[in-house]
């Protein structure tokens, strides 16, 4: 039976490891768990520490419809499996003006992909959205079904107990480097060195601290801004699906309804840095997540958040720190590296909703190794 280890207990890597399990392999899934205390955290990070990632088939570029389409299309099944909820069905909106490019591509995807999907514009649009306020050119496109949020911390808790399930081992461990020998491969690590067949790096924006040879990824800082909520509030904007905007200056705000968090506090949160920041080092990486995000993308997100709820009204305001990792042409890298390796990384700050797809996709190309 091959040896299959995944190391990053993410998003994708933790789909990988469900996908590989139950296909019968024997799997040894490797990382660390969300660290308790931010701040004096000496290890990695993860994207994924949130409650809330937009989830929606809708999209202008047909490679991420259908990636979260068909991932989309077996959360029910993961939350029946697990007995761990992670999705929230309550719809997802894009708007933007009426004749922008942005808008043209969504309607043609939704158009030729069948995405059940309601349009909005002008008076229609401001009965049905009240809370909103958008600028008079503006349409928006709504999908009620199969669409809204999930929960990332939830989903990689879903996909973790699906593998081990099935079979795979968990190691709480950080993967330092990869040595690729005649009968196998060996990763070191914090801890023990493991010897595995085949290995699949899928560690976000940590990946090349790993493998031999550095892929072409682009590691940017994001903050987002949390706005807590009091009880009538969160109850006025509770019918509130989550929202994509492309305004005509270039802003572009993403929005997610009120979201009880573990705290017992519910936050209404925004995201969307006016500037793409660079994390050029692992070093760079550590101290950004532990920085909390920026004050003054906090500053412009929520002046945006009132543009659009101009009528907000919230108790307290905190921004955090995440990471999205990229690559130029924006699609991931899935794809074997050598015989014995292969990546999955680069969720192009859309990676979560996608993510079962994406992993399911990564286990297809490491179980691919007797073609290589
Ligand atoms: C602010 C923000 C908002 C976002 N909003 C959305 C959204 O609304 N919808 C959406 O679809 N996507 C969204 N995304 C993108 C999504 O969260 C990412 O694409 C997704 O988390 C990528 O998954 P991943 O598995 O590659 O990385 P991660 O989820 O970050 O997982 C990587 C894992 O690797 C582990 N790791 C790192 N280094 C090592 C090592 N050396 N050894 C072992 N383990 C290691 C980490 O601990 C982590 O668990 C957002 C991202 C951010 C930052």
């Amino acid at each position: 039976m091959t040896h299959f280890a995944v190391i990053g207990r993410g998003l994708i890597g933790s789909a990988a490891a469900r996908h590989l399990a139950i296909a019968g392999h024997q799997v040894t899934l490797i990382g660390p768990p969300e660290p308790a205390d931010k701040v004096n955290h000496a290890g990695v990070f993860g994207s994924h520490y949130d409650e809330g990632r937009i989830t929606r088939a809708l999209d202008p570029d047909l490679y991420w419809s259908n990636v979260s389409a068909a991932s989309i299309a077996r959360y029910k099944d993961i939350e029946a499996q697990t007995g761990v909820s992670f999705f929230t069905e309550c719809g997802a909106m894009i708007a933007g003006p009426q004749n922008s490019e942005y808008i043209q591509s969504v309607k043609r995807i939704q158009k030729d992909q069948g995405i059940v999907c309601d349009r909005f514009f002008g008076s229609v649009l401001v009965e049905a959205f009240p809370y909103f306020k958008f600028p008079d050119d503006f349409q928006a496109l709504y999908e009620p079904k199969a669409a809204g949020y999930i929960s990332p911390r939830n989903l990689v808790q879903a996909q973790t107990v699906a593998a081990t399930n099935a079979g795979a081992k968990l190691v709480d461990a950080i993967a330092l480097g990869l040595s690729e020998t005649k009968p196998g491969i060996i990763i070191t690590t914090d801890k023990d060195e493991i010897n595995a067949d085949q290995v699949l790096v899928a560690a976000g924006g940590f990946t090349n601290m790993i493998l031999p040879q550095p892929l072409p990824l682009i590691a940017y800082a994001r903050t987002i801004a949390y706005f807590e909520l009091n009880e009538d509030e969160a109850m006025r904007l509770s019918d509130m699906p989550s929202l994509v905007l492309s305004f005509a200056d270039g802003r572009a705000p993403y929005i997610l309804p009120p979201i009880l968090y573990p705290n017992g506090k519910t936050y209404i949160k925004i995201g969307g840095d006016q500037v793409d920041e660079m994390l050029e080092t692992v070093d760079d990486i550590k101290a950004w997540f532990k920085s909390g995000g920026s004050a003054e993308v906090g500053k412009y997100l929520r002046s945006m958040l009132l543009d659009v709820i101009p009528n907000l009204r919230y108790e307290t305001m905190h921004t955090e720190a995440c990471m999205t990792t990229f690559t130029a042409d924006e699609r991931p890298i899935i794809s074997r590296q050598s015989d014995r390796i292969t990546v999955a990384v680069a969720g192009c700050g859309r990676g979560a909703k996608c993510s079962d797809e994406l992993g399911r996709r990564a286990a297809e190309q490491a179980t691919a190794f007797d073609t290589v």
